[in-house]
């Protein structure tokens, strides 16, 4: 029974064998609803805000993200944890270490004020996991005993408490620029105020909203649906079929700005032009183009010169659109991964969004169905015909 949370398993979340293993020793048997949600939209390297009431589980989906993301043949710091409260930090350390029990040679420490700094030092000469409070961890780097430059994922716990006004804001602003500028950041609450919101958008460029007790919480806002298509043996004829369909999504949808991926770049220009012709200005982004051409595709998106951008996956990483609300998949994606980071462009930051793939029936239609098993997708058929007010 696919979309509902009731099936899934620690095992169907992707999860390195040690991390399954420790989950399993920890007591944790079945994920819970913002666990199964949030870890493989974590492993997929999203920036994630993730909200849900307290005592849901949210510790472990960060430490199992955390935990996961880790090359423990490297000593150096990789994750950076910051929580409000010392008991937290201590907390949290514990979950690492109770998860973390397989992983052999996985060093977590916990850094808060009160105690001794010498000791700190020699911690820090080997330490996967770093976890403490604003205060010291800012210490440490300060003093050079906390190297930052292999942090590559850096966590908020009680990221409202940590971000309020006048609390660590500047703090954390200061250990944040410290930080290398590409790595993966997971802000985590129980509640989401406005001011949250706010502070948020300063450090995270396109985060992901997880949220439990909506109907969709896997990406608040953003519905997503699929179309089979008529199948046939020539390429060119499911591209037609494709294209038509596309021209009546636009023509039935008011969408501001959308993003259509296409597996093959050779077909992103050619769908362009018929596009432009048709009375949609569509520019295309692939990597035939350099980076000048690429930097002036997205601009003409953010300047409202075109409304619909064509991409394939390997120019899509670098587009930050915010009034982008519909994502339409041309085709299927050859991975989950590539689905979501691909929809997680649109419906951002609890905005509303709509995202479309097309797939034609047999294989294509069973490998979007595979990727709504495995990421637990609320996957609707798109109506025919499309109603009125769908976004
Ligand atoms: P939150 O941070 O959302 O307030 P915690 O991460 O502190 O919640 O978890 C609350 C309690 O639930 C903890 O005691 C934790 O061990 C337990 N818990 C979390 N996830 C699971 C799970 N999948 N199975 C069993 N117990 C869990
Ligand atoms: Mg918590």
């Amino acid at each position: 029974s696919q979309g509902t949370g009731d099936t899934t398993d620690f095992k169907s979340l992707l999860l390195s064998r040690p991390v399954l293993d420790g989950l399993e020793a920890a007591g944790f048997n079945k994920p819970s609803p913002i666990q199964s949600k949030a870890i493989p939209l974590g492993r997929c390297g999203l920036d994630l805000i993730v909200q849900a009431k307290s005592g849901t589980g949210k510790t472990c989906v960060f430490s199992t993200v955390a935990l996961d993301s880790l090359i423990l043949e490297n000593t150096a710091t990789q994750v950076l944890v910051l929580a409000p409260t010392r008991e937290i930090a201590v907390q949290i350390h514990s979950v690492m270490l109770s998860i973390g029990c397989r992983m052999e040679g996985l060093e977590s420490h916990v850094f808060i004020g009160g105690t001794p700094l010498p000791q700190d030092k020699i911690r820090l000469k080997k330490c996967h996991i770093a976890v403490g409070s604003p205060g010291r961890i800012k210490q440490l780097i300060e003093i050079g005993y906390l190297n930052t430059s292999s942090v590559r994922l850096f966590i908020l716990d009680e990221a409202d408490k940590l971000l309020e006004e006048g609390s660590f804001q500047e703090q954390i602003n200061w250990i944040y620029s410290s930080l290398p500028a590409n790595k993966q950041m997971l802000a985590v609450s129980a509640t989401y105020p406005e001011s949250l919101a706010k502070a948020l958008t300063r450090y995270m460029r396109e985060p992901t909203f997880v949220r439990l007790n909506v109907t969709d919480p896997s990406l608040l806002g953003l519905k997503q649906f699929y179309k089979v298509v008529k199948s046939h043996p020539l390429p060119h004829k499911v591209f037609d079929e494709k294209v038509m369909h596309l021209q009546e999504l636009f023509n039935r949808i008011s969408f501001n700005q959308a993003l259509v991926f296409s597996n093959l770049h050779s077909r992103a220009q050619h769908l362009a032009n018929i596009l432009t012709a048709k009375g949609f200005p569509a520019v295309c982004i692939s990597g035939s183009m350099n980076q000048n051409q690429r930097l002036d595709a997205v601009a003409k998106l953010k300047q409202f010169h075109c409304r619909v951008l064509i991409s394939t996956d390997l120019t899509s990483r670098g587009i930050d659109a915010e009034r982008v609300n519909l994502v339409i998949n041309l085709d299927v994606p050859e991975d989950w991964e590539t689905y979501m980071h691909r929809i997680g462009r649109a419906g951002r930051f609890g905005t509303h969004g709509l995202s479309v793939t097309f797939c034609c029936h047999g294989e294509e239609e069973n490998m979007m169905m595979g990727i709504a098993m495995k990421c637990n997708l609320k996957l609707l058929p798109l109506p025919d015909p499309i109603p009125d007010g769908l976004m």
